[in-house]
């Protein structure tokens, strides 16, 4: 039996050093200004001490809070215990119902608001972070009245979110406005998507390196060749073998291959308004093959680069998972925290 373990912030009941600093003018001399027994919010403890401090430089007084405890009510402790139960999927009043059978009474409004600032300190932590490698895809989402497209960003290295966007991924132009300065803050080289059309225009406009994952390619491509079996000419069968084998083994430089089976079958001969022939049809997966080769490859140059997009998938299936039981985000930035802090890692 393993047993897993939830470690929360640790709660002082008092000081156990002297404030460094002023908060106001940054001076470092105070004398000890009295002191007060603070009612707190919390599951173990009940009072800290809290003293007051006054600078002798600006001569302002301020407070010097324990570890684990700040202005709030509540400790940082069940803060963040408050959040977790919610992470596990329990509703914000639920979360007050479960606290209060511990003698700690929290109203759900201040467990919505404590997981709304746990969201922006995410987002805060993820600022700047140096990501090269982020994987992508989109998703629906229930608010305001209807579902809504959120484009999701996930660090491949961690699986963690990066960046949520009120973005529609079928519209490569709003990509491409959001992906941008995300580039810039984080210094993307590579993306790993499915093999929607609009990440590669995106990919090619921002000069990014692109992995389409594989098993959306092998999907797609098995099932063609699968079509295609019944219905092209016999004496051209021998394609279809090639091309399996290649999506098989992914040879990096296949794209000339593809591109001299292409040539080798007759042009097109139905007319705009006719529908293609089998012969046609084979023809144009050689081409888009032969086009997006290097985006199938792109991981046998890139070591740490994954040739799947699981990563995001499964941050995706947590956020709907939680979304789940949800009745539908009021606006996109309740949306964005929620969805952010359930794909986030605990703690
Ligand atoms: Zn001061």
């Amino acid at each position: 039996m393993s047993i897993v373990v939830l470690k929360l912030p640790v709660v002082k009941r008092k000081t156990e050093d002297r404030p460094r600093q002023c908060p106001y003018c940054a001076g470092e001399t105070f004398q000890r200004w009295g002191g007060v027994k603070k009612p707190v919010k919390d599951v173990r403890v009940r009072n800290v001490k809290v003293y007051r401090y006054r600078c002798c430089g600006c001569k302002r007084t301020f407070r010097h809070y324990p570890e684990g405890n700040t202005k709030a009510d509540q400790t940082e402790r069940l803060r963040v215990f408050g959040v977790v139960l919610w992470r596990l999927g329990l509703s914000h009043r639920a979360t007050s119902l479960v606290l209060s059978g511990l003698n700690v009474q929290v109203s759900h409004m201040t467990i919505w608001r404590d997981g709304q600032a746990e969201a922006q300190r995410i987002q805060k932590r993820n600022q700047w972070r140096p990501v090269r490698m982020v994987g992508m895809d989109g998703a629906y989402v229930l608010g305001w009245g209807e579902k809504q497209p959120v484009l999701v960003a996930v660090d491949v290295g961690t699986g963690e979110p990066l960046a949520l966007g009120y973005v529609n991924e079928y519209d490569p132009q709003a990509i491409q406005r959001w992906l941008a300065p995300l580039v810039q803050q984080h210094g993307i080289t590579v993306i790993v998507t499915d093999d929607l059309s609009s990440y590669k225009i995106v990919a090619k406009k921002l000069q990014l390196g692109h992995q389409v994952c594989q098993f959306h390619v092998r999907r797609w491509v098995g099932k063609t060749l699968q079509e295609l079996h019944n219905t092209v000419p016999k004496e051209w069968l021998w394609i279809l073998d090639d091309v399996h084998q290649l999506i098989d083994l992914l040879p990096p430089d296949s794209s000339k291959a593809l591109y001299a089976l292409w040539k080798q079958l007759p042009g097109r001969r139905s007319s705009r308004s006719q529908s293609r022939s089998a012969l046609e049809l084979l023809r144009d997966l050689l081409l888009r093959l032969s086009q997006d080769w290097h985006t199938y490859c792109a991981f046998q140059s890139e070591p740490q680069l994954p040739w799947t997009n699981n990563a995001i998938e499964r941050a995706i299936g947590k956020m709907k998972m939680r979304a789940r039981t949800i009745r539908g985000y009021k606006s996109w930035s309740g949306m964005q925290a929620g969805l952010l802090l359930a794909a986030s890692r605990m703690l």
